[in-house]
Parts: C-alpha cells; structure tokens; sequence
C-alpha cells in the first residue's frame, strides 16, 4: 500500500483541533451526566479512535460497549437505510443511558437504522455524539446531541475514518485526492 500522501489533497482538521475539540466534548459530557450513569457504545470501526480519545477526556465513570453494522448493499456510500448487526453489544441496554460514538453522519441512514434499533431495547436514555456530520449531503433527519465538526461534502480519511480500510491511525482529518482515489458513490 502507498504512503497516505499519495492520497492526501489537503488536511481538513489537524491534530491540534481535533484534540482540543474532543476535549471541550469531553467536558460537556461530563457534566450532562454527572447524575447519570453513562454507557459509551461505540459502532466499530470507524468511531475507535475518536472512543479512546473521547473516555480519556470524560471525567465521570463510565462504562463502554462495542457494535458492528453493515449496511445492505456495502461497498457503496449509497446506504439503503437498513443496516445489518454484524456484532451485537455485549450487554444490555435496557434501562442504561446510552451515548452513541460515531465517526461520521452523512446521508443519516445508517445512524437513523442504529438508533430503531438501540431505542427497541429501551435504554433511559438514547443520544448521538459525532466527530463529523457531513450535514450537506443528509437525506434523513437524525438527532445529533454532541458534534464535533460539520464538514463540507468531501470523501475524508484518517482518524478512524479509511480509505479502503487504511490508513485509519492517521492523528488528523484529510480530503481525499480525488485524482488518486475514487470515493465509493
Ligand atoms: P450514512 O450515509 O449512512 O450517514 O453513512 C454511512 C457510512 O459511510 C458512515 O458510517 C461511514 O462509515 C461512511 N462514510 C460516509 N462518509 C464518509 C467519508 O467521507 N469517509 C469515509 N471514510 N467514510 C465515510
């Protein structure tokens, strides 16, 4: 596999930013359920990186859980608004206040088919904290409690984020060149 600059147009958000954000998130979170007993479930695999780095800025105790999803018809962007568990939580969430940690909100089909989902088991409480929200290119109206950026319409990579299932430990956000790489439509 080449060097991600080979691939890289610009850098959308550095490092820096993108730390002192999550930081900010971390701290609001915080407070929002400081009465609570939070439950960070985390949708594998883009939304890890922005996990670790989020609980290390929470302040409360917490708790975490894992799930994983494929959208009907993968390999393309394009989701049908089902999605499929391909791996299920570990516990339950019935009765628990539930933040779900996602990478990016682009059409809104996926995170809308999750939160169906989630909501059928009955937590206390359900809300969605995002990195990125590609708020363009929204085809359905999903909540978004806590978002760390919106962004404009651009295929983007690193930080959990991939491009063809690399190059997601990158410490940043960038655009993708579009001349080098074609994004899944
Ligand atoms: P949805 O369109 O259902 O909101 O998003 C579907 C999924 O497409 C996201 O969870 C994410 O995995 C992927 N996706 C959407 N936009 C981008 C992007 O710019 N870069 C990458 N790497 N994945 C994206």
């Amino acid at each position: 596999m080449l060097d991600y600059q080979e691939f890289l147009k610009e850098i959308l958000i550095d490092e820096q930013t993108l730390q002192e954000r999550i930081s900010q998130l971390g701290t609001q979170i915080s407070s929002d359920y400081s009465q609570k007993s939070l439950h960070l479930v985390c949708i594998l695999r883009g939304g890890v990186l922005f996990l670790t780095d989020l609980m290390r800025q929470i302040s409360i105790p917490h708790t975490i859980d894992f799930m994983a999803i494929s959208s009907y018809g993968a390999g393309s962007r394009q989701s049908s608004g089902q999605v499929r568990l391909t791996m299920d939580l570990k516990d339950d969430i019935g009765g628990r206040d539930v933040l779900l940690v996602e990478d990016i909100v682009d059409s809104g089909h996926t995170l809308s088919s999750v939160l169906e989902l989630l909501t059928l088991r009955k937590p206390a409480s359900l809300k969605v904290c995002s990195l990125l929200d590609k708020f363009e290119r929204r085809e359905v109206d999903v909540p978004i409690d806590y978002c760390g950026f919106q962004i404009p319409d651009a295929f983007v990579f690193g930080f959990g984020l991939d491009l063809d299932e690399y190059y997601r430990d990158l410490p940043f956000i960038g655009i993708v060149n579009t001349e080098r790489f074609q994004p899944p439509e």
